[in-house]
C-alpha cells in the first residue's frame, strides 16, 4: 500500500525541500519504491538531486495542466542506489497554478494524477511551495498525511495555527482522511535555549505527533544541494545524514503501527 506523504509549512526555510529530498533519499537506501514529487515552482527539490530545472522536456506544470502523463514526466534519481522516481519542477508551475483556479477539479488534480501509481511505488513524497495556496492545496487533497517541518524559534507556532487550520478545512472538505504525519523539528541547535523551551512546548502540546528525532544545524545538510546529491550521498557520516536516515525509520515504525 502507498502512502502519500505532503511535507507542508507555509512559512519559507523551515527545511521542508531538505526533508522532502533526505527523506525520499533514506527511503530509496532502505529499498523503499520511492517517488519525490516537486510541488514548488522554486524546484528546490529537483535541483537538490541534481536534475538542471532549466532544462526539462516535461515537469509537473505539463502534468498539472493535462498535457501529458506521469510516466513522460519522470527522472529517475539513481543514488543512493537502488534509486528513486523524481516528478521535477519549475517556474512553469506557476504558470500551472494559474491555469488550475479556472478548472473544476483544481484542487484534486495531483490527487488525480498519482491515483494512477499506487502499484508503483510504497512512499509519495510532495514537496509543497511556503505558501497555502492551490498547489500546497492538491498536495493536502492527494496526501494521506502531512509532515510539518519546524523550525523552533518564537514566531513557529504562530505559523502552525493556520496550517493546521487549513488542514482541518481540507478535512472537512475534500480528503477526510488527512492525518498529521508528524511534526518535525529542524535545524536545532541545542546550545540555543529558546529553541529548547519552543522544543519543549511543542511536545507538550502535540505530544506523540512530535517525531523524536530531531535534525540538528548541520552545515553538510546545507552543502549538499549545491552539489545536487541528497546528505546521504554527500556525506553519509555526517549528523544530517545519519538524522535523516533515523527520521526515514520513525516513519516506516509509524506506519507499520497504523497498519497494525
Ligand atoms: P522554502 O520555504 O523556500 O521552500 P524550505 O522550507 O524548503 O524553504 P530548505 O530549502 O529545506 O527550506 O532550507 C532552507 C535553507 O536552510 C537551505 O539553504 C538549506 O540548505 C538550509 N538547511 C535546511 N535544513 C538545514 C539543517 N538541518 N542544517 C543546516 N542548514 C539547513
Ligand atoms: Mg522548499
Amino acid at each position: 500500500m502507498v502512502r502519500k506523504i505532503a511535507i507542508a509549512n507555509q512559512k519559507g526555510g523551515v527545511g521542508k525541500t531538505t526533508t522532502a529530498v533526505n527523506l525520499a533519499a533514506s527511503l530509496a537506501s532502505m529499498k523503499r519504491r520511492v517517488l519525490l514529487v516537486d510541488m514548488d515552482p522554486q524546484g528546490n527539490a529537483t535541483m537538490g538531486c541534481g536534475v538542471d530545472k532549466h532544462d526539462l522536456a516535461y515537469s509537473a506544470c505539463d502534468l498539472m495542466i493535462g498535457d501529458t502523463d506521469l510516466a513522460n514526466c519522470l527522472v529517475r534519481v539513481a543514488e543512493p542506489a537502488p534509486g528513486f522516481d523524481l516528478l521535477p519542477a519549475n517556474s512553469d508551475l506557476t504558470a500551472a497554478e494559474v491555469g488550475l483556479m479556472s478548472s473544476p477539479h483544481r484542487e484534486r488534480r495531483l490527487a488525480q494524477v498519482l491515483a494512477d501509481v499506487v502499484e508503483d511505488y510504497e512512499l509519495v513524497i510532495i514537496d509543497c511551495p511556503p505558501s497555502l495556496n492551490m498547489l500546497t492545496v492538491n498536495a493536502l487533497v492527494a496526501a494521506h498525511g502531512v509532515l510539518i517541518p519546524i523550525q523552533c524559534e518564537y514566531y513557529a507556532l504562530e505559523g502552525l495555527s493556520a496550517l493546521l487550520g487549513t488542514i482541518s478545512q481540507i478535512r472537512a472538505s475534500r480528503n477526510a482522511g488527512l492525518a498529521i504525519e508528524g511534526i518535525l523539528r529542524t535545524m536545532h541547535d541545542p546550545r540555543n535555549n529558546l529553541a529548547n523551551q519552543v522544543s519543549t512546548q511543542l511536545v507538550t502540546h502535540f505530544s506523540e505527533q512530535v517525531y523524536r528525532t530531531i535534525i540538528p544545524r548541520n552545515v553538510r545538510l546545507a552543502e549538499a544541494p549545491s552539489h545536487g546529491q541528497p546528505v546521504m550521498i554527500y556525506d553519509k557520516a555526517s549528523r544530517g545524514a545519519i538524522s535523516y536516515l533515523a527520521l526515514a525509520s520513525e516513519v516506516l515504525r509509524r506506519q507499520e503501527k497504523r497498519a497494525a
